[in-house]
This record gives structure tokens, sequence and C-alpha cells, in this order.
């Protein structure tokens, strides 16, 4: 492939040089002092700053909020073939180091900004890749990435999973598809902590499968032997589930709005030698959901508490807050004397800080003590990195109830 040299120059506004110089690898288009040279939407530009000292090299889109996304702070650094190729290299490193291998067959390869590869999202399943682009920059680079990967990593095929909303802000229409080599089953069946799950890697949340809480999920279950009834609010594939019935949970409740997770987290349940039985799906919106519990006196050893992310952007912060109180109050309104309340937020804007405030503000009006046990983040393939804080996002709570 054609090697594109950059030869655009873009100088920062006065003043505007701090984040590139401690490493932020996004430049806000609010930031711009003046563009030199011609690029196109995804091309590459040389960054300086307003005094005219070379500072960063990055890819560009007018089109996005985010102006450039910087891959290097390195003047000796082409961002060429070899670039990328050292890049995912890298990534993998990270991952093999981490052995990741040994308690699972899914796991995230390429964690974008945080890797050092802004806008792309490699996740492996068993022998397939499943890429997600999120930016024009990527976009362009998407043909030669692709013939990358299948020399690097050999997969049977690497399916494509750019249907989210972010792209829109791109410029960039959503793209699922087989990219190259075999297509992916209807259903994959993963191995996660020695449990089973079938993911759908065409038609499943995010990639397929929330990667992301691995490592919580088996923390988790490290809670719940001995647990008569667990309520799992927000279930998905009822990943949490089939680890409690694991744990020796005896009953499971799912609760999503989705009935096809629903049906995919009993077959999840059956997969694993659990009797279905042990498994009561609520198809349902779980503020309502809890609601009704409550007021018909049910009760539980222990809640899981896994929604989407409620806040998109900072305007959204108070209602996004306003939402993660209710449910955890309705949920402390639902648990046993003892019992545990296992919490999440997947909201980057939630500062954990914020989320342990919310938890508690909850449990005041619910009248109920509250023990943190553990805190918990996202997995170790998921790398929050220090230049870049709006990679933490993840956060949990293990808290035990009196
Ligand atoms: N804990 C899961 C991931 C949960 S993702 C796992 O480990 O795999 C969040 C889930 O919440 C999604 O499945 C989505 O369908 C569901 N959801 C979104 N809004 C909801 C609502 N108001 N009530 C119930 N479920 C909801």
């Amino acid at each position: 492939m054609e090697i594109p040299v950059p030869s655009a120059r873009l100088y920062l506004k006065p003043e505007h040089d701090r984040p590139v110089r401690r490493h932020h690898p996004w430049i806000f288009s609010g930031a711009l002092g003046r563009l030199e040279g011609p690029v196109e939407d995804g091309g590459l530009v040389e960054v300086f700053a307003f005094e005219g000292e070379w500072l960063a090299r990055g890819y560009l889109n007018r089109r996005s909020q985010i102006l450039v996304r910087l891959l290097t702070w390195d003047p000796q650094e082409a961002i060429d073939a070899s670039f990328w190729r050292q890049r995912l290299e890298r990534a993998a490193r990270a991952r093999q180091a981490l052995r990741l291998e040994e308690r699972t067959t899914a796991y995230r390869l390429v964690f974008a900004e945080s890797d050092g590869l802004p806008g792309l999202i490699i996740d492996r399943y068993n022998d397939f890749l499943v890429l997600q682009s999120l930016t024009m920059g990527i976009e362009r680079w998407k043909p030669f990435l692709v013939r990358l990967l299948q020399e690097l990593f050999q997969p049977r095929g690497i399916y494509e999973r750019s249907d989210v909303d972010v792209r829109e802000k791109e410029g960039l229409p959503p793209r699922c598809g087989l990219l190259t080599g075999e297509a992916p089953p209807d259903r994959l069946v993963i191995s996660e902590h020695g449990l089973r799950f079938y993911v759908d890697l065409r038609r499943g949340h995010k990639t397929g499968f929330y990667l992301d809480q691995r490592e919580n999920r088996h923390r988790a279950a490290a809670y719940l032997n001995g647990a008569e009834e667990v309520l799992n609010a927000f279930s998905y594939t009822g990943a949490f589930a089939v680890y409690a019935l694991a744990a020796g949970a005896r009953q499971v409740v799912n609760v999503d709005t989705s009935g096809e997770a629903l049906q995919l987290a009993l077959e999840n349940a059956r997969l694993n030698g659990f009797d279905p039985g042990r498994v009561e799906n609520v198809e349902g919106d779980a503020f309502q959901v809890l609601r009704r519990f409550v007021a018909a006196g049910r009760r539980f050893d222990a809640v899981i508490l896994d929604p989407p992310k409620f806040a998109y952007a900072q305007a959204h912060l108070n209602r996004a807050a306003r939402g993660y109180k209710d449910i955890n109050l309705q949920a402390l309104r639902l648990i046993r004397p003892g019992g545990l309340l296992i919490t999440f937020s997947c909201s980057g804007l939630v500062s954990p800080e914020l989320f342990q405030k919310i938890v508690f503000a909850a449990a005041e009006d619910a009248g109920r003590e509250v023990q943190i046990l553990e805190k918990l983040s996202q997995g170790p393939d998921h790398p929050i990195r220090l230049s870049f804080p709006e990679s933490e996002y993840l956060k949990g709570l293990i808290c035990r109830v009196w």
C-alpha cells in the first residue's frame, strides 16, 4: 500500500499545547490555530505549538469535535506500515504477559487510545477477531490493518462490528460484516474461568460479550456461595447468573429489556449443566421490575446491578446520577440483612468517587448500613492509560448490606 507522507501542519492556538505535551491523545477543534497544507479527513498531520515547536503527529478529521487523534510524540517515528505493526505487536505482547489464555478464550487484544491505537478496537473470540473502527483515520488504514492482523494472528476470520453511534460524530455510517476469512458461526461458544457462554458476534452487544466484566464476574462469584436467591439486574446473556450458579447459588433471577438476551441466558445456564429451573427470567425495565419486587415483598441474598451507560455527556450527569441512585435504592430495599449489593457503573463521566457517593446516598434513603468489601474496575485487557483518564470507565463495588 502507498504510505501517505504527512505534509499538513497544524498550529495550535497560544497556550493550548499543555495537554498535547502531557500525551493526551486528543486535540479538540477549539484548540486549532491554523492548518497549513492539504489534508483529507482521516489523513496525517504534524502538530506544532503556536510558537512553532514540533509536538506530535496524528490523524485529523474536520467533521469531528475531536479534530486530531495523536499517534506519536517521537519525531523519528513515522506513521507507516511498521508503526501499525509495532503497536499491534506491543498490544499483543501485553496481553500475552497477562496469561489471559489460562482463564479465557475471549479478550480484548487492542483497546484503542489505551494501546496507542486511537479509534481501533480488536477483540479475540476463540479463533476469530472482531474489529471496531471508530474514526475516519482508522477507516483509511482498515484494509491495511486487516491484512496485518491476518498476518500477525492468523485468525479463522475477521468480522467487523463498527455499528456504534460514535461513528456518526466522525461522519461515518455504521458498518458490519465479514472483513476476511471464514464467517463466524451464528453462535460461538467461548470459555471463561471454566464456564461456557454462547456469543453472537454478529448481533450481540458491543462486539458480542462484556469482556470488561470478566474479572468482576469471578470476584462476585467468590461471595455467592450459599446464596439462596440472587437477582441479576441488567443481565444481558446471564453471565453473572452462570457464575452465581457455579458458585452454589440456588436460584437466580435475570432481568433485562432484551428478550433475546434472556433467551440466551437460559441457554447459557443449560450449556453449563445447570437445571434451567434454577433460572427465572423477567423481561422488562429493571427500574420498574425492582419496584414491583419491593412492593411484592420479595427479598434476595444478593443483587447484581450492571446497567448500561447512563451518562453520555456532562450535561446528562445529573440525570445519570439520579438513575444510578434510584436503581441502587430499589436494590438495597430488596437485600436481606447481611446480603450483598454488587453494583456497577460503566459511565466514564461518573468517577469512582462520585459513584461511591451515589451508592451512599441510596443507602441513606434506604436506611441501610453498607460496607464496601471490594472496589472493582475494568479487566486488565482494558488498560487505563494515565495520560487519557477517559479510558477509565468501569467501576464497581461489592458491598455487604445490613
Ligand atoms: N452484566 C452483563 C452485561 C450487562 S449490559 C454481562 O456481564 O454480560 C446492560 C444490559 O442492560 C443490556 O443487556 C441491556 O439490554 C440491558 N438494559 C438496558 N436498559 C435496561 C432497563 N431499563 N432495564 C433492564 N435492562 C436494561
